[in-house]
């Protein structure tokens, strides 16, 4: 199965918390492993009543929402495994009202549901460098819009996408050289093609070991054969989409999150499938 999973297929697989703590179970730790305690391959049993397994020789207890968001909540697994599925399949994001309209839960959980969810799925994909492959479309932009008092405010992002491959956002201070080149010289394999706008701190790319190019959007030029930076483009329209669409107001404290949300989603398109248990495995074991 290659394709994101379905409602049908969630409530199939996911009957009731005891299906879904089973599931957690093998992800985070398979059906057999070496016990911490005795240090025997051991299966690990159920126990009853209670959110844990024990190892079939020496009965040492094993929780696997230990770590994890779930743990210390009162809010049931079923629904944090609902949330998680709208998270994996949503494209232009899950909003704290929709998660309290579907679950029933307050507001105030819902947001923190959300929240905690979000911050994983920036954990899951690493910092390999991009470029490898293919040319990377290099952008910045601005998100946000005014806060709860009116006041503008805005947070500049910048984006690094390799055709084909993943996306790379990080909030910057400035729309300067000294804001944005280090961030490219980090994550952009040396000596890769990068495909810019004409903005001056572009200007410079070949210095850092990059073959670079750039259309010019002031005088409508947006593509010139490979040259153009459709790719960056279309991820900022699904990412504002989902920001102005779903959250309404974000704040710089959160801009990171919310960009980690979406990477994820951008860079696991191809295996939507892997989605879910990614996220499982994104927490950290105690
Ligand atoms: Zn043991």
């Amino acid at each position: 199965m290659t394709k994101p999973m379905t409602i049908k297929q969630f409530n199939k697989q996911f009957p009731d918390d005891d299906a879904c703590l089973d599931h957690l179970m093998n992800v985070r730790y398979g059906s057999k492993f070496f016990c911490t305690k005795c240090g025997a391959e051991a299966k690990h049993h159920r126990v009853k009543a209670r959110r844990c397994y024990e190892c079939e020789f020496c009965g040492h207890q094993v929780y696997p929402t230990a770590g994890t968001p779930f743990a210390r909540t009162r809010t049931s697994l079923r629904d944090w495994f609902y949330v998680m599925f709208l998270f994996c399949t949503t494209r232009n994001g899950v909003s704290a009202k929709e998660i309290q309209r579907q679950l029933g839960v307050t507001y105030k959980t819902a947001w923190r549901m959300g929240h905690e969810i979000r911050k994983y799925m920036g954990w899951v994909d690493g910092d390999d460098q991009i470029g490898g492959s293919g040319p990377v479309e290099t952008d910045e932009t601005f998100i946000g819009g005014r806060d709860k008092l009116g006041k503008d405010d805005k947070h500049i992002v910048l984006g690094m996408v390799e055709r084909g491959g993943d996306v790379i956002t990080r909030v910057i201070d400035s729309a300067t050289i000294e804001g944005v080149v280090p961030h490219m010289v980090k994550n952009i394999k040396e000596g890769a093609t990068v495909y810019t706008d004409k903005a001056r701190i572009y200007s410079d790319l070949k210095r850092e070991g990059f073959a670079h190019d750039s259309v010019n959007h002031m005088i409508k030029e947006y593509v010139r054969g490979p040259v153009h930076t459709n790719t960056i483009e279309s991820f900022w329209a699904c990412l504002k989409r989902g920001i102005n669409g779903t959250h309404i107001w974000v704040s710089k404290k959160h801009l990171a999150s919310y960009l980690g949300e979406f990477e994820f989603r951008h860079n696991l398109r191809k295996q939507p499938h892997l989605m879910f248990d990614l996220l499982l495995l994104a927490f950290p074991r105690p």
